[in-house]
């Protein structure tokens, strides 16, 4: 059984309930997760609560002397983390390794948090008067995180939000839970106090109570567009800051002069790594012109039949399976969808040379699909790539910033001309030259446009902070004598 962590132990609450941990490489349920109830998720928040008090004003040269232990236990562990994920998840060793790193990075960027959260100051604002900001922890911070994602994601969160000096609670997806608890005993041997960080595991009812709790200031969520948008508005609601990031439809444009050979692999690979369970990943391409559009997907497909599918812990597999039978099945039906909707299937997933049992779908081309087939609507989250055609750069354009997600978008050319009006114009937040998974590096912030995120801050580097902390100005006079009254408005002299 998988445990939450609450105020420093294993916790499994009173609930009885639990939800099955499968591994998707042989479809079996692995173990089993105990869910949080309502009353679990009071008793880790009054611990973040009573943690608070003393980590909220112990010293930054403290906070940061954890955070670089946690850093360095985190660094220790990684392959024992990476090898959890790939059992839990299905992506490869080599998938897992390179997302707890993607995570570590924000670790490093929050052990600098004494310089990140540096107010400012000024002398002789008025005569003898002096003003100084400062950036204050919120108090307790909940963060609840999808499955495709098990470590980076919540290292997108808690490092920064700890640093500040707040107490996190996390909820991971109950679909693969045990990385959070290992690295809730990381903090906890890096020095963190006891209450200062919880796993809640669970479903709705742990996630409501958690939206809905007095005691909780804000919430940071990362998952599908519905379900951030019931977030943003549950959290905002009862008075909260939020910030959700949902979904996405990450579009590569390619234009007649890109390399095709570059474009093709660059695109296959954003397209089938982690079987196309990740939120960056390029799930539509508009090429532009007829002769663009037939060179990439003759291009692509032959990649996608070339790559290997199988177990994420085998050497050499380049695939693993989807996370659950629900997933796999969703893609399939999809696919059936696209052909019988009148696309062309080049590469059919499900005729791939695939293992028996777990969840697998074999890498899928659908060329020659239109803006209003579901296929292409829908954020189908698996190994699954449409192909659509446009006349040129403007009709591509238009096709991208007309779709509801904005979260990725990458551009294939060789003109420079070109490459500046896509960024200037497409209506996305993390935009790709050439690179087909533009995620930015922890010193920059994350997020995207439109249904891909709800709130006005994206995750870590300096909206992270401000996200995890409010502002304070205070203005500053020490008289020598008494100056007498003034009834008019403040101003300088
Ligand atoms: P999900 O929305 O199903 O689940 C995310 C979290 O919400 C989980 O912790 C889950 O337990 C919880 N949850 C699920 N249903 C709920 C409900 N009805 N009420 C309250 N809480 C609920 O997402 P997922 O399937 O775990 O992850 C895949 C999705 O996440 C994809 O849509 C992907 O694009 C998105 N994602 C987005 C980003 C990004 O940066 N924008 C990053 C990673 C993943």
């Amino acid at each position: 059984m998988v445990s939450s962590w609450i105020a420093g132990r294993a916790d499994d609450g009173a609930a009885g309930r639990h939800g099955d941990v499968f591994d998707p490489a042989t479809g079996e349920v692995a173990r089993r997760v105990a869910f949080a109830s309502a009353a679990d998720v009071d008793r880790a928040v009054q611990a973040a609560r009573g943690a608070f008090a003393e980590w909220g004003s112990t010293s930054l040269a403290r906070r940061t002397e954890v955070m670089f232990r946690f850093r360095e236990l985190m660094a220790a562990r990684s392959g024992d983390l990476a090898a959890i994920i790939t059992s839990e998840h299905g992506k490869t060793l080599e998938d897992a390794a390179g997302e707890v790193q993607r995570g570590l990075e924000v670790v490093e960027f929050a052990c600098g948090i004494a310089h990140l959260m540096k107010g400012e100051g000024s002398e002789q604002i008025s005569t003898r008067v002096d003003s100084t900001s400062y950036r204050q922890p919120l108090g307790v911070v909940a963060g609840i995180t999808p499955f495709n994602f098990p470590a980076m994601v919540p290292m997108w969160m808690f490092p920064l939000a700890l640093a500040c000096g707040n107490a996190f609670l996390l909820k991971p997806s109950e679909k693969d839970p045990s990385a959070a608890v290992l690295m809730a005993e990381l903090l906890a041997e890096a020095g963190l106090p006891e209450g200062a960080f919880s796993v809640v595991h669970g479903d709705k009812e742990a996630v409501d109570a958690l939206l809905t709790h007095p005691e909780v200031d804000a919430v940071s969520f990362v998952g599908s567009t519905p379900i951030a948008r019931y977030i943003y508005e549950t959290a905002t609601a009862s008075g909260k800051r939020a910030q959700a990031l949902g979904g996405a439809k990450n579009h590569a444009m390619v234009l007649p002069d890109a390399d095709i050979d570059v474009a093709a692999d660059a695109i296959a690979s954003a397209a089938f790594g982690s079987a196309g369970q990740r939120c960056m990943a390029i799930s539509a391409v508009v090429s532009v012109g007829e002769e663009t559009a037939d060179a990439l997907a003759a291009a692509v497909a032959d990649r996608a039949r070339a790559l290997k599918v199988g177990p994420g812990s085998q050497e050499g597999v380049e695939m693993g399976p989807l996370v659950t039978p629900e997933a796999r099945d969703r893609v399939v039906a999809y696919i059936e969808k696209a052909g019988a909707g009148g696309a062309e299937v080049v590469v059919d997933g499900r005729e791939a040379d695939l293992p028996e049992g777990g969840f697998f779908v074999g890498p899928t081309v659908v060329d020659r699909v239109e803006p209003e087939m579901e296929v292409y609507r829908d954020e189908v989250f698996g190994p699954l790539l449409v192909m659509l055609r446009a006349g040129s750069f403007d009709e591509g354009l238009d096709l991208v910033n007309a779709n509801p997600y904005g979260n990725g978008a990458a551009i294939f050319t060789a003109d420079g001309g070109a490459a500046r009006e896509f960024r200037n114009r497409v209506q996305a937040g993390m935009i790709g030259v050439n690179v087909p998974i533009p995620v930015p590096m922890a010193y920059y912030s994350f997020g995207g446009w439109k249904d891909s995120l709800f709130g006005d801050l994206h995750v870590h580097g300096r909206e992270g902070v401000l996200f995890y902390t409010r502002g304070k100005v205070v203005t500053e006079r020490w008289p020598r004598r008494a100056h007498g009254t003034d009834y008019g408005f403040p101003t300088q002299s």
